[in-house]
């Protein structure tokens, strides 16, 4: 009778949610209980602007398994982008253009130059689509998550699939011992404390959303500062990148230097009306953790995955819920 395993994740960011929709494809006869406390908006998914551009400072264990996490993710994200139920999940195709004044590297990526379908240096002329004395540039193309439709969305179909959702803080991982045969770690910063990790560290963030409808490119610039535009007209301007600040208020300073660097980069910015601010922790890990742990259940972490969260989750989602099921297979074979 007792054939279904139970597995729990905890943690409804955008690793933990797209944990359980791989989870529900790759074994729909588990019973899935996801653990959280807090959800959707309450997130640090959802302070993201979601653009998938990783960064040399994600990093798995090795190159190799960085760049399979990268190339998995961006499969997925395609898929669903190929489907009609794309917009309801958040996900929108994005051109983005990416200037520096004096480094040429900057504006390079290699790991995504062979992924996506256009990555290419600028013309002259481009250099001059913002203000500022711009010398090297590149343009993207890309994909944006939304997480505010993403989180819901996959949330829905979770619950449909039969998982069930409980919102409460676990306050050790060794408690979920006994009640699931497995368990999924994606708590982000919330694994520094559950696993007393030093080596995970926050990486402060802070963003405005402006209405600007007009635009819809995304363009960075030097010293951290981006515009991103989003769904509904709301664009994401940055940002800051503190490293080891617990501080999430709002910061006026980081406003106004925020504003005062985009406006420069876009002076059509100006007076744009503000929508909201919002602070959220990059969880900083290198490298980000995906691995099996046992001990009274078998855990399997995904956490780390600093300001490349939203892009990689699917990567490494994907690599998780195999190492995962490896574990249940040697454990547990019979329910399978
Ligand atoms: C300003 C800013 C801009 C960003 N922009 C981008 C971007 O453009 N592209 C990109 O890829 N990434 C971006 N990121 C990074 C991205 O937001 C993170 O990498 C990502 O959100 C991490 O997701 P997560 O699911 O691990 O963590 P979170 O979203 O923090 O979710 C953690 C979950 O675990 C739960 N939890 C924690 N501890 C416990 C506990 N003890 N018990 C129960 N539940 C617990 C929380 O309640 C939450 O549900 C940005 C981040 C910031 C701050």
């Amino acid at each position: 009778m007792d054939s279904a395993p139970r597995v729990a994740v905890v943690g409804g960011g955008v690793v933990g949610m797209t944990v359980i929709r791989v989870l529900q494809a790759e074994l729909p006869r588990a019973q899935v209980t996801l653990i959280a406390e807090n959800l959707g908006d309450d997130t640090t998914s959802c302070v993201a602007a979601g653009i998938f551009r990783p960064g040399t400072s994600f990093r798995g264990p090795t190159p190799e398994i960085t760049q399979r996490w990268i190339d998995d993710s961006w499969r997925y994200w395609q898929d669903i982008l190929r489907t009609a139920d794309a917009p309801r999940a958040g996900v929108t195709e994005l051109g983005a253009y990416i200037f520096s004044r004096d480094n040429y590297h900057v504006t390079r990526n290699h790991l995504i130059e062979k992924l996506v379908p256009v990555y290419r240096e600028v013309q002259d002329d481009e250099l001059r689509l913002c203000a500022g004395d711009w010398r090297h540039g590149s343009y993207f193309s890309t994909v944006k998550i939304g997480c505010d439709n993403y989180l819901p969305w996959v949330e829905r179909s979770f619950l449909r699939g039969g998982g069930k959702i409980l919102r409460e803080k676990v306050a050790s991982l060794s408690t979920l011992g006994g009640q699931y045969e497995l368990v999924f770690n994606c708590t982000g910063m919330g694994a520094k404390l559950l696993c007393g990790d030093h080596d995970l560290v926050p990486l402060r963030g802070q963003v405005l959303r402006v209405r600007a409808p007009w635009l819809k490119t995304a363009f960075y610039g030097d010293y951290d500062t981006y515009v991103i535009p989003g769904a509904g007209g709301a664009v994401t301007l940055g940002g800051v990148r503190q490293y080891d600040s617990y501080d999430l208020s709002v910061s006026p300073h980081d406003t106004a230097a925020i504003r005062e660097r985009c406006e420069a980069l876009l002076p059509a910015l100006r007076g744009a009306e503000l929508l909201a601010q919002r602070v959220g922790l990059r969880p900083h890990r290198v490298p980000v953790r995906v691995e099996a742990e046992l001990g009274w259940s078998p855990v399997v972490h995904c956490y780390g995955h600093g300001g490349y969260g939203v892009t990689c989750a699917p990567g490494t989602a994907l690599h998780a819920v195999r190492i995962g099921l490896d574990l249940l297979r040697g454990n547990t074979r019979s329910k399978i």
